[in-house]
């Protein structure tokens, strides 16, 4: 598929997203294609040290005869890479191998490395061109498509990016192979969420399609990632900047879900783990507003049981720390808490009016579920 083919920033360059399984070893053409004449300055492949360990040289011999990569900049795993500290490390590895205007950056890898090589990228130089290969199901479905690169600081995650799009994001299914188990349910998270904001059909084909799913069907995942992409697209078109509201729709399950992640041990659970129960707790709580038909909290409770995502939050943390970790998230943006709701499958309900109590039942299910 060769979807998205359209602006979604200011850049005047097209944006191409293409899935394939195999294109991991053609990165170096489909890189070549969207990004000339760029990369004469300098191509730098950004990855982490477990991705990079199992597909840099596959990426890097896929680029012989095409483009000349610099180097393979490796980070250590895991969200605490998304920090001030190793973006200052990646310029002075930038500026070692005299990256220029007309230079290149590759994002192989997950969210993490796309939202920090996508950063450093819109900033080296005052932007250079970049592209995502991305290789968690997180990141081809949600977190490298849509030009958001953020890193996060003390103050809160994210806080500090830029919307900076890649030119291309080249995805290929077959990478997600050797992904943990629990990173593919935690992806499958996002994947049930953009269904239920826009579309009760894609809902029902999870529901439909779980096993080949789960068993990483080749045609499934195809399926599964471009519908995904182009629900994506959609949505960041209409609203590129995060200006008209519509963007703010992909925020459903968030709310909730990133005051548990917050609160939570140091990553002792995945973000899309956390999106599952804010999600679930969004839907209670819509519901319990008179504006959701009881069944779809059912449909939903039951789809994630079968993914194996989690429904119940086993450590249980007290509503106070929620609310305060919901409310000073927004108060560091300058926001008010605004709720994304769901009337229906496919159809949301944003609010900034609901009721505290309300909140509290709807979380508090997840401790002792009705
Ligand atoms: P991640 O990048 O941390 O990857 C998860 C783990 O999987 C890492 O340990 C990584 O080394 C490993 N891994 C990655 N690909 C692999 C593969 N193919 N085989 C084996 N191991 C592999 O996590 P993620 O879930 O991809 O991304 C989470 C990040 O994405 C968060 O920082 C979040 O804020 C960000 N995000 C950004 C956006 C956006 O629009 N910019 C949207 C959603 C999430």
């Amino acid at each position: 598929m060769s979807a998205g083919a359209r602006d979604v920033t200011s850049s005047p360059e097209p944006s191409v997203i293409q899935v394939r399984p195999g294109i991991l070893d053609q990165m170096g053409s489909g890189v070549a294609a969207v990004s000339s004449p760029t990369g004469r300055g300098g191509v730098v492949i950004v990855t982490d040290e477990t991705v990079g360990g199992l597909y840099a040289d596959r990426v890097c011999a896929s680029f012989v005869n095409q483009l000349a990569v610099s180097s393979v900049y490796r980070i250590p795993p895991g969200e605490g890479s998304k920090s001030l500290a190793q973006l200052s490390v990646i310029y002075d590895f930038f500026a070692a191998h005299r990256i220029a205007r007309d230079g290149l950056i590759v994002a192989l890898g997950g969210g993490v490395v796309s939202d920090l090589a996508g950063f450093a990228a819109a900033t080296w130089m005052r932007g250079i061109p970049w592209v995502a290969l991305p290789t968690t199901l997180e990141a081809q479905i949600d977190a490298g498509i849509g030009g958001k690169t953020a890193i996060n600081i003390r103050g809160g995650k994210n806080l500090v990016g830029a919307f900076h799009r890649p030119r291309a994001v080249l995805i290929d299914p077959t990478c997600l192979r050797t992904l943990d188990p629990r990173d593919i349910r935690a992806g499958l998270a996002e994947s049930i969420k953009h269904a239920l904001i826009t579309s009760e059909g894609f809902f029902a084909w999870h529901e439909q399609h779980v096993d080949a799913i789960l068993a990483l069907d080749e045609v499934t995942l195809v399926e599964l990632i471009e519908r995904n992409v182009r629900i994506k697209t959609a949505i960041v078109e209409r609203d590129p900047f995060e200006q008209t509201g519509d963007r703010m729709t992909l925020n459903f399950g968030h709310t909730i879900g990133h005051a548990i992640e917050a609160c939570a041990d140091d990553y002792a659970l995945r973000h899309g783990e956390c999106v599952a129960m804010g999600m679930l707790a969004a839907c209670r709580l819509s519901n319990a507003m008179g504006l959701l038909d009881r069944g779809v909290v059912d449909r939903l409770r039951s789809l994630l049981e079968r993914f194996g995502l989690p429904t119940r939050l086993e450590q249980a943390i007290a509503f106070d720390r929620i609310m305060d970790a919901i409310t000073r998230d927004k108060k560091a943006r300058g926001k008010q808490v605004q709720w994304v709701l769901l009337e229906a499958i496919g159809q949301t309900h944003m609010s900034t009016e609901v009721d505290e109590r309300a909140v509290r039942e709807a979380y508090e299910s997840l401790i002792h579920p009705t």
